[in-house]
């Protein structure tokens, strides 16, 4: 059994976007910038979009943090983001969600310009990846298929079950398994919260990418020998004996599944660490203009 060391893949890629940002220096270009719209004052929205910015600055991109109360109006958060559309000094940028309820989130998602969405979040760029066209890819399936060609995990030909089929894990990483190049070029089965008999998919499986977030959920008696287990799930329960009073813990029965995988993602330190890093990665191909050449 491998174990799949996202904290190391995601040093590893940040390495590479500092090594070539610093060679953008040398050449006197223009250094990326990635700016980040925070709305309120949600506990673990500021920790993500501070970790955001603080990873930028490790790799040597310019950043910005754009703050806004929660009572900001719709029209107020629409303008800024009118403003970052047309300034030439912001590659990316992102609008950290969840939104508050009188703000309609998917009026501003669409409102990012597609060459800086680096979220990979508007439909233009969900619409490009479906049609297998360069686009930013969001950041949980990009570093699932990093971790995978990373190991050199072989794809071809395997039978890939993703369970959860949200816009923003689930459904992507179901199209991106489908797509007829490595890492892809699997047969893959959507199981999500209507399928009847789970296990019965899971059992088939090569290869399980569990994004639903119950802990747990993907026992020992669900899995094949061999298989390739990915598990995204993050869900914060109860742990007395830690200082935060919780722990994180994944959509797979770890202890028990592992022994019987060929790969496996921890909880934490699995997929987990590697959104910041393929967030970075979007925003040095926004600045590259890799995507919309
Ligand atoms: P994320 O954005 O992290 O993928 P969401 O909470 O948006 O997570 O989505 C959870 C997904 O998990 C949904 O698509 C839902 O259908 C799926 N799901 C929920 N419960 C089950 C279940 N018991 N079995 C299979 N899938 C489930």
């Amino acid at each position: 059994m491998i174990l799949l060391d996202g904290k190391k893949t995601s040093e590893a890629i940040q390495n590479e976007i500092a090594a070539e940002v610093a060679e953008i220096k040398a050449h006197g270009g223009k250094i990326p910038h990635l700016a980040a719209v925070l709305v309120g004052n949600d506990g673990g929205s500021v920790t993500y979009v501070t970790n955001k910015v603080l990873a930028c600055e490790k790799v040597g991109f310019g950043s910005s943090l754009i703050r806004y109360e929660d009572d900001v109006t719709e029209e107020e958060l629409l303008n800024k983001i009118q403003e970052l559309n047309e300034d030439d000094e912001i590659d990316g940028f992102i609008v950290q969600l969840p939104l508050p309820k009188h703000i309609n989130t998917q009026k501003v998602l669409e409102a990012v310009d597609p060459r800086k969405d680096v979220d990979g979040f508007h439909p233009a760029n969900v619409g490009r990846m479906v049609a297998g066209l360069s686009s930013f890819l969001p950041a949980t399936p990009y570093g699932i298929l990093q971790l995978i060609e990373r190991y050199q995990i072989e794809t071809n030909g395997k039978h890939c079950v993703v369970i959860g089929r949200s816009n923003i894990v689930g459904s992507p990483m179901s199209i991106l398994m489908s797509k007829a190049a490595y890492p892809g070029n699997a047969t893959v089965t959507l199981c999500h919260r209507n399928t009847i008999d789970l296990a019965y998919y899971t059992r088939q499986a090569d290869i399980i990418i569990a994004a639903v977030g119950i802990p747990g959920l993907i026992t020992e008696d669900m899995v094949k020998e061999g298989a390739v287990v990915i598990d995204v799930g993050t869900t914060r329960v109860p742990d007395a004996t830690r200082k935060s009073g919780y722990r994180l813990r994944g959509d797979v029965d770890f202890d028990n599944v592992a022994p019987k995988c060929s790969y496996i993602t921890p909880v934490p330190g699995g997929v987990g660490p590697l959104t910041i890093a393929m967030l970075l990665k979007n925003t040095l191909k926004a600045a590259k203009r890799e995507v919309y050449a």
